[in-house]
């Protein structure tokens, strides 16, 4: 597997405190793991009951499949550890603020409640772009709470775009017709 330097450093936080930023931390911590593994820094945790239950990060590149966002793994890791495909009494945090089939994903699986990093107003489906969480025909609701960790989180896929870009740069300049498209 294809690895590169992330020049950020995972956080431990006191088990102690199991606040908002204990838990947005780890999902913070599984971005990481993305970028090493060349992959947009989006990590993601499901929290029930004061514990994490689920944890993943962004896979499309080296899966090849455009479904498995951290959220998607995530959802399914619960699932499977509640054995109940209802999570209406699990919080997710996620690094980003979750696109619109993740959205769906957790409206589907009755998340109880969304924490998120980074608002992305182009493909936020919890208030950025449109908000799933409150359609108004619906009989499941859901809150969700911006701006956790939020300069963290923005630095990460900052600097993960920044790379890309200096890639194509000198890809174009050396003649490659090979160049990554990505957009923030
Ligand atoms: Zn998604």
């Amino acid at each position: 597997m294809e690895t590169i330097d992330c020049p950020f450093e995972k956080v431990y936080p006191s088990q102690l405190a199991r606040d908002v930023n204990y838990f947005m931390t780890h999902a913070y911590n599984e971005a990481i793991e993305a970028y090493k593994k060349d992959e947009v820094p989006v990590g993601a945790v499901i929290e029930h009951k004061g514990s994490i239950i689920a944890s993943a990060h962004n896979q499309s590149r080296s899966t090849n499949d455009p479904t498995a966002h951290a959220e998607i793994l995530a959802i399914s890791q619960a699932s499977h550890a509640l054995g109940d495909w209802r999570l209406n009494e699990c919080s997710l945090y996620v690094t980003k603020e979750p696109c619109p089939m993740c959205s769906g994903a957790l409206l589907i699986a009755r998340i109880g409640k969304v924490y998120y990093g980074l608002r992305d107003e182009k493909m936020g489906g919890v208030g950025g772009a449109v908000n799933l969480g409150a359609l108004p025909n619906s009989n499941h609701h859901f809150e969700s709470i911006g701006g956790v960790m939020e300069e963290f989180n923005h630095a990460i896929l900052k600097e993960f775009f920044k790379g890309k870009r200096e890639l194509n740069t000198a890809k174009k300049t050396s003649g490659s017709s090979r160049t990554f498209e990505f957009s923030e």
